[in-house]
């Protein structure tokens, strides 16, 4: 069932000149709808090993933006509800899960995470990309997997203290990237961003 969802994709990828889909997590960047607000591939291909989809599993993507992890997580074989508050970047999560053949697993729902999440089926895993805070926290399924990517200090102030009162793994992920500096090349580097992961 992987292959028929991949494959398409794969196959009109190589018909345009460009290089098969892989089937690993971290895809390109450039293969998503998305305005700048995505997380980059390979901090997303570390973000799906912490999340571990197992096939059929729910996802809750909250503060999903172009939804590139809920589609890495259906591209895995689970089922993704992704919440997005931006009307703009909602619309960009439909057209993604239609460009990598998904609107069947994929659900994008509108709304502020808070508010969306007592309506939605008990999740297996929980990812929360932006919009995180302690109120949330409060109102999360102590029973699913979490996934927390902080970018801000107020966010990593807050993962920082409910790692020391539920424990779970902390990771600092901290990439450069080489680009070009005049005629030579320097180091282009990512603000860091601090996960906090917790397994029920
Ligand atoms: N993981 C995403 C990037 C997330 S950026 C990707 O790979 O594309 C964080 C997103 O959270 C933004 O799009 C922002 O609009 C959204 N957001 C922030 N607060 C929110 C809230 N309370 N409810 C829903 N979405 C929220």
């Amino acid at each position: 069932a992987l292959a028929d969802v991949a494959a398409p994709v794969a196959v009109a990828l190589a018909a345009a000149g460009g290089p098969a889909l892989p089937r690993t997590p971290g895809l390109p960047d450039a293969g998503f709808a998305h305005d700048g607000q995505i997380t980059k591939a390979p901090v997303r291909a570390l973000t799906l090993a912490a999340l571990a989809p197992r096939a059929g599993e729910l996802l809750w993507d909250l503060g999903g933006g172009s939804g590139s992890v809920s589609v890495e997580w259906c591209l895995a074989g689970g089922r993704a509800v992704s919440v997005e508050a931006r009307p703009d970047r909602a619309a960009n999560i439909r057209e993604n899960a239609r460009r990598f053949g998904l609107t069947d697993r994929l659900t994008v729902i509108e709304g502020r995470s808070a508010e969306v999440i007592p309506t939605l089926p008990p999740p297996d895993a929980i990812f929360v990309g932006g919009g995180f805070d302690a109120a949330l926290f409060a109102r999360l399924p102590q029973a699913a997997r979490l996934v927390v990517n902080a970018v801000t200090l107020e966010t990593e102030a807050l993962v920082l203290d409910l790692h020391a009162r539920h424990g779970g793994n902390l990771l600092r992920i901290e990439l450069a990237r080489a680009a070009p500096l005049g005629r030579m090349h320097g180091w282009d580097t990512a603000r860091p961003v601090v996960q906090w992961s917790r397994t029920p």
